[in-house]
């Protein structure tokens, strides 16, 4: 198995597989999440119909499904064996042509190299014991001119507040152990190893997500807590 990967991460969310679709269970927020990382998306790409997405670290297939929905083909890999089931599962069910890969990002990279128009890499970086690897399989992903986009958490006593306390254990919005502080990223740390990987890095934007209503909504300006970034690699490089 690949180096950059913490197995107690995959059991983490291999035993969540059944729940990925139970859009009232533990997969909650990221089923409430979606439509403003669409949004997101769309805002910075632009029209997502026929272009090569791979969307990295897709787990249950949340992202990946929405994206195939907006007419793009989708590549999506998961090192979660059970998840990849789940993904694929749910997508046959649904009519859905995505090609589902239980493979690392680094391996992907490897093999299809400049091939995307847009790699997604979706809350997933606060997974992995190496997040620059894992910029850098996605920078060599993407075409030259395409487009990279991160979400991830930013690492700050806010953050530690609302993702770890208030998120893990006052209001149990996601499962206990899902995340770790130590693993969060701060925006500039993902800047400059998105720069490292030859990543121009255009654009970072707040996500705010209300746990009453929950309610998510794009904060351009506020990045204390979720965050995403769109990166493009150079048309050169
Ligand atoms: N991107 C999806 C899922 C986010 S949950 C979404 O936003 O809807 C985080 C995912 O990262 C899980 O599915 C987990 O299995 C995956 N993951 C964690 N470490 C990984 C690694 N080293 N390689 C590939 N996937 C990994």
């Amino acid at each position: 198995m690949n180096a950059n990967v913490d197995a107690e991460e995959i059991r983490h969310f291999d035993q969540l597989a059944q729940a990925w679709w139970d859009v009232h269970g533990p997969m909650a927020t990221l089923h409430e999440i979606n439509p403003v990382r669409l949004a997101y998306l769309r805002r910075h790409v632009g029209n997502l119909a026929g272009l090569r997405i791979a969307d990295v670290g897709c787990g249950g297939g949340i992202l990946s499904e929405a994206l195939a929905r907006a007419g793009a083909t989708v590549t999506g890999i998961d090192l979660a064996t059970d998840a990849i089931a789940a993904a694929r599962q749910h997508a046959q069910a649904e009519g859905l042509d995505i090609d589902y890969q239980a493979v690392a990002a680094e391996d992907l990279a490897a093999r299809h190299a400049t091939s995307f128009d847009l790699v997604c890499c979706m809350e997933m970086l606060e997974h992995v014991p190496d997040p620059g690897a894992v910029i850098s399989a996605c920078a060599t992903l993407a075409r030259r001119g395409g487009h990279v986009v991160f979400s991830t958490i930013n690492r700050n006593p806010k953050s530690f507040a609302f993702m770890i306390v208030g998120a893990e254990y006052a209001l149990r919005l996601v499962p206990r152990g899902t995340h770790e502080y130590a693993k969060f990223i701060r925006p500039s740390e993902l800047a400059e190893s998105a720069r490292n990987a030859g990543l121009a890095a255009l654009d970072v934007c707040g996500m705010r997500y209300n746990p009453i209503t929950r309610h998510a909504s794009l904060a351009p300006r506020d990045v204390d807590v979720n965050y995403l970034m769109h990166c493009r690699r150079g048309p050169t490089e």
